[in-house]
């Protein structure tokens, strides 16, 4: 955090060199963005393939062929969900949260894509509907579905409670259901759960101290997001053992509820739909001789 009483004083031109206006780090203009319609449009007469129930505190894994969409519905009461991606062949191609949230913003909805890591850097996950996409950014700048948490672990909670053991933390949840689908030794299969898109989360940073908050979430039994896999994708989802999240995680005093994913396939693909190759850059880093 910044310091309430600076050690050093400000310059004579402080106030002009603050006043200069910020420019977007990356100006996504130049990004294809996917026009949802023909994606909405291809739902039209889907079949369920398959559905998994996400019990509350706990994890499960769940697979999707690429040109398939899954939905993740809240079904029982307000309930946040720790997602975690990987290509189903290759575990370490997965979801990359922070170069989402460089592309797309802080929080996500239809239209943004869920990225991969380097090297691959495409799209896995296509968002294409958001029942909560209404919230837009409340009052205390808090909005859902976040990509600047990480997972609630239990190695933080460690250092925050002096010494505290918690089990149900999504990090490890993530980890025994990567174990399980995968037959994965827990230490294994813990190196790849990584930072999360927070489903129906609501979250933002204090505006005076710019500090990670979390509020209840204003997601309410019927509610879900819903994707399109773009590659052949593996997911892991945690119901949070912070519930709604309205007063804390990493811990059995919350109220929590179970979470549903379902896999849908369409008659046909979205028109004009192909999917997306990895990454062009060529991976010489300067040294041509090793490329
Ligand atoms: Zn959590």
């Amino acid at each position: 955090m910044k310091p309430k009483n600076p050690q050093h004083p400000a310059p004579k031109d402080a106030a002009i060199r603050a006043a200069i206006s910020p420019v977007i780090c990356y100006p996504v203009a130049a990004l294809p963005r996917p026009d949802p319609a023909p994606f909405q449009a291809a739902r039209a007469g889907w079949t369920k393939q398959s559905e998994t129930l996400v019990p509350a505190r706990d994890a499960r894994c769940f697979s999707v062929p690429k040109g398939h969409f899954f939905r993740i519905t809240c079904v029982d009461g307000p309930q946040v969900g720790d997602l975690n991606l990987w290509a189903a062949d290759d575990l370490s191609q997965r979801f990359y949260s922070g170069k989402t949230r460089a592309l797309h913003g802080t929080h996500l909805s239809t239209g943004d894509q869920m990225w991969s890591s380097f090297p691959t850097l495409r799209p896995m996950a296509l968002i294409t509907d958001d029942s909560l996409d209404w919230y837009g950014f409340d009052a205390f700048g808090g909005a859902v579905h976040d990509v600047i948490g990480t997972r609630c672990d239990p190695y933080t909670h460690n250092l925050l409670s002096h010494g505290g053991q918690y089990h149900h933390c999504c990090h490890s949840n993530l980890t025994r259901a990567l174990a399980d689908h995968t037959g994965l030794s827990l230490p294994e299969a813990e190196q790849h759960v990584h930072d999360v898109l927070n489903v129906f989360m609501c979250t933002g940073f204090t505006r005076d101290t710019g500090q990670y908050f979390m509020k209840s979430s204003p997601v309410r039994p019927g509610d879900y997001l819903e994707f399109f896999a773009q590659i052949d994708l593996l997911g892991g989802l945690s119901a949070c053992p912070g519930g709604d999240c309205s007063a804390e995680h990493s811990s059995d005093t919350a109220s929590c509820h179970p979470l549903l994913v379902e896999v849908f396939e369409p008659l046909k693909s979205p028109q004009g739909w192909a999917p997306p190759a990895p990454n062009g850059y060529d991976r010489s880093h300067g040294r041509g001789d090793q490329a």
